[in-house]
């Protein structure tokens, strides 16, 4: 646990304000401690503050500052002990040398970016691998005219935007698979968006091109309206035909990779001490803990004394994707290692340090830090905070995802918000859909540090759990009016209006049924107050928010209806939710403009 410095009275400030130093993140019964309250004491003050804490949950600084001041007492952060493993990360680079670049393969599923990566692999092996047993580690190395290029095997935005949303920079290039015969799909939008978010160049390779029938031209005109403009239109993407299957064009491919990559000047010191970030890990049953690492800068040996994540250990062996055992690892070489402590987590950086001792006491603070961390801050990101850090110098870009229910609204509602960037700061919608809000969407939002806005839509289960468990803010909408006002008022710095929540009423859910082709809605009784259509809503079960939304269509008897009063039954529909069960209970409520100046 965090060890806590002693309070001290300050007699600068005259006796009247008493100094206290608290870390970054704490439970409320330490904070209770410190403060010499007791714990209810506590959470009764945070309750004033709309956040329902229990004793152990954690509270972010800023939150117990708050808490604190209220008491008379001034705060100030006590540095991490983090500080310390990042700094290791800071090495002056004095000889940097150039690297192979690290791609990712992209794109929709099916389009073939499994068999594309096959097809590199099997023609272009390293000379000296050439018989080796190929082994999946994550990552695999080639080579092209006697350069390098280093692939992760893991195709997919997802894993990629795991492995940012941990703070990992892995990718130097994307190569955005597209299948001729498919085109592009939203998929394809998902990845170019992720890639953009990422500031990866892409590269497109038209897969399929051995099927009959092939468009070039409209596929060519359909990555134009995603921005992808090829060079014979005058843009400056790159574009290469190829058939994964007839490894036609693999070659072309590559050599497209070795000229992007060579305009970014891919550079890495490989005399310093090894830190790089973790591709994969597992356990083996025998063996122990794995963990296939790419280096970043330096050269990894066996030897080397290591933190991996909250792992640590000395290096016992270092294989290659031939399985073949290797003497040293310099920049942009993935190699699985043997000899950790426990297993890491994808997208975990590594860090070789001068001694097992230390390897060792840096892990294990950062194990302490994370059980720390697992009682997550209670005070998620809010749209509140953007101008805050703008005004700090913080922020000079407002990250948006905007999904919407219908395809046909993304457009008005982007050129709006994009009208309301300004000097100080621009306002990028780096992603926009149709449909729920995914974990996908999630994940872009806490990799980019963007906020979602929803329109007429709202997430599913998982996707609100991982907002709320991760911190993402996810706004939802009904009024255009609204949703480009609240954006506004965060750029501009004005204070959102304060709105104290009305409960109208409460039902149950009886029944479920279908309602269209994927819809289902929920047979209710309203067993208090009443259920208005656009309500905003809560469901839930167990006693636990399982939903936050709004009530898209109410009916009685096949007609919609406005609202539905205590002691009738109706259906309720729910736009992007499918997951109602018997027993859930709804609470409708609406929230009222407070007028501040009355009070
Ligand atoms: P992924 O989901 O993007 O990884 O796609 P896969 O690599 O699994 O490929 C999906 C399907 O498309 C498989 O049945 C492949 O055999 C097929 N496929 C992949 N590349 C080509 C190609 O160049 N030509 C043809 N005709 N089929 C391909």
């Amino acid at each position: 646990m965090t060890r806590i410095a002693g309070r001290k009275d300050s007699p600068a400030k005259g006796g009247s304000q008493r100094q206290l130093e608290i870390p970054a993140l704490l439970t409320v019964k330490e904070l209770a401690g410190m403060l010499g309250v007791s714990g209810v004491e506590i959470i009764k003050l945070l309750m004033n503050y709309r956040i329902m804490a229990n004793l152990n949950q954690a509270v972010d600084f800023d939150t117990a500052a708050v808490v604190a001041s209220d008491l008379g007492y001034e705060v100030v952060e006590k540095p991490t002990p983090q500080a310390e493993a990042i700094s290791s990360k800071e090495v002056k680079e004095e000889n940097p040398q150039p690297r192979p670049p690290v791609v990712t393969v992209m794109g929709h599923i099916d389009h073939g970016k499994t068999k594309l990566l096959d097809a590199i692999r099997q023609t272009n092996v390293v000379a000296s691998e050439a018989g080796g047993i190929t082994q999946h580690i994550g990552a695999y190395q080639i080579e092209v005219s006697d350069r390098k290029i280093t692939f992760l095997d893991t195709p997919g935005h997802e894993a990629f935007t795991a492995m940012r949303a941990r703070g990992a920079k892995v990718t130097d290039v994307a190569v955005l698979v597209v299948a001729a015969d498919d085109g592009v799909m939203p998929q394809t939008r998902e990845a170019i968006s992720h890639a953009r978010a990422a500031g990866v160049p892409i590269v497109v390779a038209l897969n399929k091109m051995d099927k009959p029938g092939i468009n070039v031209d409209r596929i060519k005109q359909q990555l134009a309206e995603e921005g992808l403009v090829i060079e014979e239109w005058g843009g400056d993407t790159v574009f290469v035909p190829v058939s994964a299957k007839m490894k036609q064009g693999i070659s072309d491919l590559l050599e497209n990779i070795l000229v992007v990559a060579e305009i970014l000047e891919l550079k890495a010191d490989p005399d310093l001490s090894a830190s790089g970030v973790v591709i994969e890990a597992g356990l083996d049953k025998t063996k122990g803990a794995l963990a296939t690492v790419l280096v970043q800068k330096g050269t990894l040996k066996p030897g080397d004394a290591v933190v991996v994540g909250d792992a640590w250990g000395k290096i016992k062996a270092m294989f290659n994707d031939a399985g073949k055992r290797v003497k040293k690892a310099e920049p942009s070489t993935p190699v699985k290692i043997l000899g950790l402590s426990g297993v890491p987590h994808a997208g975990d950086d590594f860090v070789v340090f001068t001694n097992d001792r230390e390897a060792r006491s840096t892990a294990e603070k950062r194990q302490q830090e994370k059980q720390l961390r697992l009682l997550k801050p209670i005070r998620p990101v809010k749209l509140d905070d953007v101008y805050a850090q703008i005004k700090a110098g913080q922020a000079k870009d407002l990250n948006l995802i905007l999904k919407t229910d219908v395809q046909g609204s993304i457009e008005p509602i982007r050129d709006s918000l994009q009208r309301l960037g300004t000097d100080e700061v621009r306002l990028k919608v780096i992603h926009t859909g149709s449909g729920a809000i995914t974990e996908g969407d999630v994940l872009l939002a806490l990799a980019s540090k963007g906020i979602i806005v929803g329109f007429h839509t709202a997430p599913t289960v998982g996707a609100q759990r991982m907002a709320e468990s991760d911190g993402v803010d996810i706004r939802l909408y009904n009024i255009i009016y609204d949703l480009i006002a609240d954006i506004e008022r965060a750029l501009k710095g004005m204070k959102e209006p304060t709105y104290a929540e009305v409960v109208e009423g409460h039902a149950e859910v009886r029944a479920i049924f279908a309602a269209g082709r994927h819809a289902k809605a929920a047979g209710v009784y309203v067993s208090d107050g009443l259920l208005r259509r656009n309500a905003l809503i809560r469901v839930i079960r167990s006693k636990e928010v399982i939903l936050q939304s709004s009530i898209a269509s109410l009916r009685r008897f096949k007609d919609d209806v406005k609202e539905v009063a205590t002691g009738l039954e109706c259906g309720v529909g729910v736009d992007g939710f499918n997951q109602f069960a018997v027993g859930d209970v709804i609470e409708a409520y609406r929230k009222d403009k407070v007028d501040e100046s009355a009070h």
